[in-house]
C-alpha cells in the first residue's frame, strides 16, 4: 500500500471512530421532585438541551399538584385551562379505566395524608383513609414523567438531533437510533441491591418505566410503606412486587401501566398485559424472582419467560 492509500485508510479509520464515539451534549435537570439526565448526539445536542431544560420545567410548574399556581390547581378549581391540559388529563382518566382503576390519577388527597408530599411521613389512621378516598384531587405523579418523555421526544424530531437518551428520574425515554442498529442497553435498578445485572434492550425511539416500592418510602417499626398506593385499601400497595418495569412506545402509557401493575401484581399484570399488544414488562417479586413478558429481549440474569 502506497503512502498516500495508507494516509485515506487511517483517515477514514478516524472519521468512523469520531462518528462512533460522538461526544453528547448532556445536561442535568432537577425537577418534578426528582434529578434528570439529558444525553443527545447530533449537530443541535446543545441547543436541544436547552430546550428540553426549558420544556421540563415548564411541565413542572403546570403539573405540580401541590402548587396553587399550577394549572393543576386551576382546573381543580374549576377555573378554564388550556386543550393541552384537557387533554392530557381525558389521557389519565382513560387509562384508569384501561387499568380497571389500578392507576388512579386523583389519589392526591391519599399520597398528601402519607406525607409523601410533604415529606413528614405517617402511617393515616383508618379515618383518615377513608376520608382520603372519598375526596378526589388531581395528581399526576404517576404518569407526569412518561408523559414529559414524549413530550420531549416531539421536541428533538423538530431539531437536528441523531439520538438521545433522557433519564427522567428512573423513567428512560431513548430516541434514535444508535450507529449500526445497535439496540440501546438500559440497567434495571435492582430493588433490594443484592446484586441483579439485569439489562433491557430496546431499539429506536422507546420508554422504559420503572415503578418501584425503593424509590420512595419509608420506614416505620420494620415496615416498608411506600409511595405507590392500592386505590381500594388506601395503604401503599402489596401486591408481592418489588418492582415493574413497563416498555412502551408512549411514554404515558408507559408511565401509567407500571405504577397499575405494581399495583395490579404478577397474575392480574400478566393478564393485562396478555389483553394487551403495545407493551412489555419486567416484574421484579419481592422474593426476587424475575419474570419477563415473551417480547422482552433482557440480558445479565435468571427470569422466566411469560407467554400468550
Ligand atoms: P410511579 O413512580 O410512576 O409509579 O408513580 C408514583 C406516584 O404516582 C406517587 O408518588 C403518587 O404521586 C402517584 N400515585 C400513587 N399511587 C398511585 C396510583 N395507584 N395510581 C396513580 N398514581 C399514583
Ligand atoms: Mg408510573
Amino acid at each position: 500500500m502506497g503512502k498516500r492509500a495508507l494516509a485515506a485508510v487511517l483517515a477514514a479509520l478516524l472519521l468512523t471512530g469520531c462518528a462512533v464515539r460522538q461526544v453528547p451534549a448532556e445536561k442535568t435537570v432537577f425537577c418534578m421532585d426528582t434529578v434528570m439526565e439529558l444525553h443527545v448526539w447530533g449537530k443541535d445536542g446543545q441547543a436541544a438541551c436547552g430546550a428540553m431544560e426549558d420544556a421540563l420545567l415548564e411541565m413542572d410548574r403546570t403539573w405540580n399538584a401541590s402548587s396553587d399556581a399550577s394549572a393543576l390547581a386551576a382546573f381543580q378549581a374549576g377555573e378554564p385551562v388550556s386543550q393541552e391540559v384537557q387533554d392530557v388529563l381525558a389521557r389519565a382518566q382513560a387509562l384508569k379505566e384501561r387499568t380497571g382503576g389500578a392507576f388512579d390519577p386523583q389519589l392526591y388527597r391519599l399520597t398528601e395524608a402519607w406525607g409523601f408530599f410533604s415529606g413528614d411521613y405517617r402511617v393515616p389512621t383508618p379515618a383518615e383513609i377513608q376520608a382520603a378516598l372519598v375526596d378526589p384531587v388531581y395528581d399526576l405523579g404517576g404518569v407526569i414523567k412518561g408523559y414529559a418523555g414524549g413530550k420531549l421526544v416531539a421536541l428533538l424530531s423538530e431539531m437536528e438531533v441523531d439520538r438521545a437518551v433522557l433519564n427522567l428520574g428512573g423513567n428512560v425515554q431513548t430516541y434514535g437510533e444508535k450507529p449500526g442498529g445497535e439496540p440501546w442497553q438500559i440497567a434495571l435498578q435492582d430493588p433490594r441491591g443484592e446484586g441483579q445485572n439485569l439489562v433491557v434492550s430496546v431499539k429506536g425511539t422507546m420508554a422504559v418505566v420503572t415503578s418501584g416500592d425503593y424509590q420512595r418510602y419509608f420506614e416505620l417499626d420494620g415496615v416498608r410503606y411506600h409511595h405507590i398506593m392500592d386505590p381500594w385499601t388506601g395503604y401503599p400497595a402489596d401486591a408481592g412486587l418489588a418492582s415493574v418495569t413497563v416498555i412502551c412506545a408512549d411514554g404515558m402509557t408507559a408511565d401509567a401501566l407500571s405504577t397499575a401493575l405494581f399495583v395490579l401484581g404478577l397474575e392480574k399484570g400478566t393478564a393485562l398485559w396478555r389483553a394487551s399488544e403495545d407493551f412489555e414488562a419486567v416484574f421484579i417479586l419481592t422474593d426476587g424472582q424475575v419474570y419477563a413478558t415473551q417480547g422482552v429481549a433482557l440480558s445479565g440474569g435468571k427470569y422466566q419467560v411469560i407467554s400468550h
